[in-house]
C-alpha cells in the first residue's frame, strides 16, 4: 500500500505517527508544508518539516508538540545580550544544530528536498519527507494595526502576534511560480490513496495545494480528510483567524466544501459534528482528538479504511 499525506506542523506530524503506527507495512510519502519557513540569524528554519522529522523520529519536545527535547536556551539568551532579536521565535540549542546544518548545504547548493533527506539520515522517521517545492515559498498575511496596513511574514502574525490582528488576507508568496520538489508528482501519482491530517487547511494544506500541479495531481486520487475543527472550533491553535481570512466558517462542513468534492472523496469528522453532511463527500464521524497513541492510530487507521473502501467502491483512482 502507497500513501501519501500532505502535512503541517503538530496537526500533521501526530497524525502521522497514528498512520505508522495503523499501517506499519504502508510505504508512507509525506509532502510537508514549507510556506511557514522563515530565515532567522541568518539560518533557514523550516518548522513544519522539522515538526514532522523530530515527532517520527522520536525528537520532539512532546508537551508543546513542536521544538526539541530537552532543550537549552544559551544561544537564544547570548543573543538577547547581544539585543539581537527576534526574541519571539523560541529557537533553542539542539534546534539551532538543525538549522545551521541545513543552512550550510543550501549555501553548498543543495536543494531543500536534499538537504531535507540528509537531516533525516539521521532522525529516521519512518516516512519519505518531501518538501512539497525546492522553490521558496512564503505565507505573508496582510494586517492593519497603528501602524497602518502591511504584509507581514506568517510566523510575525502566528508566533509574535498570536493572529490577534485580524488577517485581511494570506497569500503564498512564490507559489505560482513554484515547482512541486523532485519526486512530489511521481509520488502522488503511484500512490493508493492520499490522505490530509487534521493540518491547518489554509496555511499548511492550502499552501501544498497553491504549488502548481500538486492539487490537480491530488484530485485525481482517492482523498480523504481529517477534520481539525471539532465543534466549531480548531482543536488547538488559531486556524479559524486564518479561515475567516479567506472567507471560510470555522466549521467541519465548512472546511470540506472548502476542499470541495472535486478533491476530497471521504471526510472523516467528530463525533460533536456527526450531522454533519456535505454532497457528494462520504462524511463518517469518529472520535477525532488525538490524546494519545492508541486514539491517533485509530483516527488513521479510519482515515485509511475509509479511503480503501471509496477507492474499492470506484470514486477515483
Ligand atoms: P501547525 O503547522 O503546527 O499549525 O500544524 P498543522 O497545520 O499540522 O495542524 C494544526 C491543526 O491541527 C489545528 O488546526 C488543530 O485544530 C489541529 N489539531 C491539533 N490537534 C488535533 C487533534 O487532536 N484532533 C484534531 N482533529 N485536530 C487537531
Ligand atoms: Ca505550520
Amino acid at each position: 500500500m502507497k500513501i501519501v499525506a500532505l502535512a503541517g506542523g503538530i496537526g500533521g506530524a501526530r497524525f502521522l505517527r497514528g498512520l505508522l503506527a495503523a499501517a506499519p507495512e504502508a510505504e508512507i510519502t509525506v509532502i510537508g508544508n514549507t510556506g511557514d519557513d522563515i530565515s532567522l540569524f541568518g539560518l533557514r528554519v523550516c518548522p513544519d518539516l522539522d515538526t514532522v522529522m523530530y515527532t517520527l523520529g522520536g525528537g520532539i519536545n512532546e508537551e508543546q508538540g513542536w521544538g526539541r527535547a530537552e532543550e537549552t536556551f544559551t544561544v537564544k539568551e547570548e543573543l538577547a545580550a547581544y539585543g539581537v532579536g527576534p526574541g519571539w521565535f523560541g529557537l533553542g540549542d539542539r534546534d539551532f544544530a538543525t538549522h545551521i546544518v541545513r543552512t550550510q548545504m543550501l549555501a553548498a547548493g543543495y536543494r531543500l528536498s536534499a538537504v531535507t533527506e540528509a537531516l533525516c539520515d539521521r532522525w529516521r522517521p519512518g516516512v519519505r519527507l518531501l518538501p512539497m517545492t525546492d522553490d521558496q515559498v512564503e505565507t505573508h498575511v496582510v494586517v492593519e494595526d497603528e501602524q497602518g496596513r502591511r504584509a507581514i511574514h506568517f510566523q510575525e502574525w502566528w508566533v509574535r502576534m498570536r493572529a490577534s490582528v485580524p488577517a485581511l488576507s494570506i497569500a503564498a508568496v512564490g507559489a505560482a511560480e513554484s515547482a512541486p520538489a523532485p519526486g512530489v508528482q511521481a509520488a502522488i501519482e503511484a500512490a493508493d490513496v492520499v490522505l490530509f491530517p487534521p493540518s491547518n487547511p489554509v496555511v499548511s494544506i492550502g499552501t501544498i495545494l497553491a504549488v502548481p500541479g500538486i492539487r490537480d495531481a491530488v484530485a485525481a486520487k482517492t482523498v480523504v480528510g481529517v477534520s481539525p475543527i471539532v465543534g466549531g472550533a480548531p482543536v488547538r491553535g488559531m486556524a479559524d483567524a486564518c479561515l475567516t481570512a479567506i472567507g471560510v466558517e470555522t466549521s467541519a462542513r465548512a472546511v470540506a466544501e472548502h476542499y470541495g468534492l472535486g478533491l476530497l472523496d471521504g471526510w472523516l469528522v467528530d463525533e460533536a459534528d456527526a450531522d454533519v453532511r456535505v454532497e457528494g463527500i462520504e462524511v463518517r464521524s469518529r472520535p477525532l482528538l488525538m490524546r494519545d497513541a492508541e486514539t491517533t492510530a485509530a483516527i488513521a487507521r479510519a482515515a485509511l479504511d475509509l479511503a480503501v473502501e471509496l477507492k474499492r467502491a470506484g470514486v477515483a483512482e
